[in-house]
């Protein structure tokens, strides 16, 4: 039997978020209606001349940028030639040699085992317009029309191209995941799979294990969630093991993903590179970025979601924590001005990721429509290191403190849930319990220390579960010592 290992590599295109088109002035604004966003440069009218969009340029570089690539001095705009009815000029203007991005990684990590993704390329290129296919089918085949907006024409498009360095699907969401992480935070684009303004083509094959030579790949195109990539990929690698077992081959070929089948179909058989015809834009001059220029992009940079995990981790975070918290901005900032007054990261951490999280959804609020605040954490934190609150008793009063019962003394007190630790009060309740069990002291001093959990039980009891079991268990164990 062979042993078999799957080969993934990662064609994702990001639509940036910027306020014009790639190469006019047209506003980039998907809530227009059809048709209302375009000119002669994005409708590809006789004589009308593109202008490359200093905004997108910078945006790319900014990805190219985080992704640790070189950025090229001097790229070059080329034509994608083909046909396709919501393609208005019959070519795409894209990168092909000299791209404005190369060679650069992305580190993911899956179950705490981390991999780096080489990235090949990161390229500039333009959007095409959007079909509506009518009729039952909703799909071009048995259409009785299609409609076409061109508002989306030439809305600047970013292709990240990574290295075949993933091995498994797991590894390929990780991936998709962290580049979407680092897309938002970079703020050019909202990145969401499910309006396509960012969208995954995942190229699979499988080989031999051991072996270093590349088996043949199919590309799944349009792959417009996290699962589904995940899904997809598992898929092929199953099918590809499934056909090379049974003594076929597989073919470079497109497929489609059918979230409702859980399968991928065949579809085309893919175009060669040398298809499209490629050629350098006569309208477009190479775009020079000059060294200022790439210093001051990677002056920019904001803290990276990896940077920002590791940072709470070093504070004192738990690691699971870390990762949910560099993902929630609003969260982040709160555990970021608590710790920074003083308050313990470990449990502001599990608080804001547990307790919190569980009382924004469960109320479909968002963090500013509660009454916690920095402060309050503090305070909170302060009050269960001191002794006065229980663990218990913490989650119950934060609770109180989201609902907008009052600062954390204000509802600790309110819902009488302070603890008693003064020591003379306690003192005077564990000596009250000893007197009544002079058999469990005795048990203890010959060595047998399973009565102090009951002892600390019984005061426990006697003061409504508000004594502090720390202090309890220690008096305890002072009084009957021999
Ligand atoms: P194309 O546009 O023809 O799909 P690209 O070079 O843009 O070609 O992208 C190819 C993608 O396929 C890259 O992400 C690359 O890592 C991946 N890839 C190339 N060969 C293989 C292979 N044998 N198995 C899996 N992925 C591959
Ligand atoms: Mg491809
Ligand atoms: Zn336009």
């Amino acid at each position: 039997m062979t042993e078999w290992e799957a080969v993934i590599g990662i064609e994702t295109h990001v639509e940036l978020q910027t306020k014009s088109k790639m190469f006019c002035g047209c506003l980039v604004d998907s809530g227009d209606e059809p048709n209302t966003a375009v000119c002669p440069v994005c409708l590809a009218l006789p004589g009308a001349l593109p202008v490359p969009n200093k905004e997108a340029i910078e945006g790319i570089l900014s990805i190219g940028d985080a992704l640790e690539c070189t950025l090229i001095e001097d790229s070059l705009f080329y034509r994608k030639n083909y046909f396709y009815p919501d393609l208005p000029k019959n070519y795409q203007i894209s990168q092909y040699t000299f791209p404005l991005c190369l060679d650069g990684r992305l580190a993911v990590d899956v179950d705490g085992e981390p991999t780096v993704v080489g990235i090949t390329r990161v390229h500039m290129e333009e959007d095409t317009g959007k079909s509506t296919h009518i009729g039952v089918s909703g799909r071009i085949h048995g259409a009785n029309h299609t409609l076409l907006d061109f508002n989306r024409a030439g809305v600047p498009l970013v292709e990240v191209v990574s290295e075949p360095d993933i091995r498994s699907p797991e590894q390929a969401r990780a991936y998709g995941a962290e580049l979407q992480r680092v897309v938002r935070t970079l703020g050019v684009s909202d990145a969401r799979l499910e309006e396509g303004s960012m969208r995954f083509d995942v190229n699979v094959s499988v080989r031999p294990a051991g072996s270093d030579i590349l088996g043949t790949r199919t590309e799944v195109k349009n792959v417009n969630s996290l699962r589904s990539m995940q899904r997809a990929i598992a898929y092929e690698i199953t099918r590809q093991i499934e056909v090379l077992e049974s003594g076929g081959s597989i073919h470079l070929e497109t497929r489609h993903w059918d979230e409702a089948k859980g399968a991928t179909r065949s579809g085309r058989t893919k175009e060669g590179s040398e298809d499209y015809r490629y050629f350098q834009d006569p309208d477009l001059l190479p775009l020079h970025i000059d060294e200022d220029w790439r210093k001051r992009v990677h002056a920019r940079r904001p803290e990276l979601p990896a940077a920002k995990r590791a940072r709470y981790v070093a504070l004192g975070a738990d690691r699971s924590t870390a990762d949910l918290l560099a993902d929630a901005g609003d969260l982040a900032a709160l555990f970021e001005a608590a710790v920074s007054a003083g308050a313990d990261a470990r449990t502001i951490g599990i608080w804001l990721t547990g307790e919190v999280v569980a009382y924004l959804r469960r109320e479909d609020v968002t963090i500013d429509e509660t009454g916690l605040s920095a402060d309050s954490l503090v305070e909170l934190a302060g009050m269960t290191g001191d002794g006065d609150l229980s663990a218990t008793a913490a989650k119950e009063v934060l609770g109180g403190v989201l609902a907008g019962e009052g600062t954390p003394s204000q509802v600790a007190e309110a819902r009488d849930l302070l603890q008693i630790s003064d020591a003379s009060t306690i003192e005077t309740e564990v000596m009250a319990v000893l007197d009544q069990h002079p058999d469990a002291i005795e048990k203890i001093r010959n060595g047998d220390s399973k009565p102090i959990g009951f002892l600390v039980g019984q005061v426990m009891r006697a003061t409504g579960g508000k004594a502090d079991p720390r202090m309890v268990q220690d008096l305890i164990r002072r009084k009957t010592q021999a």
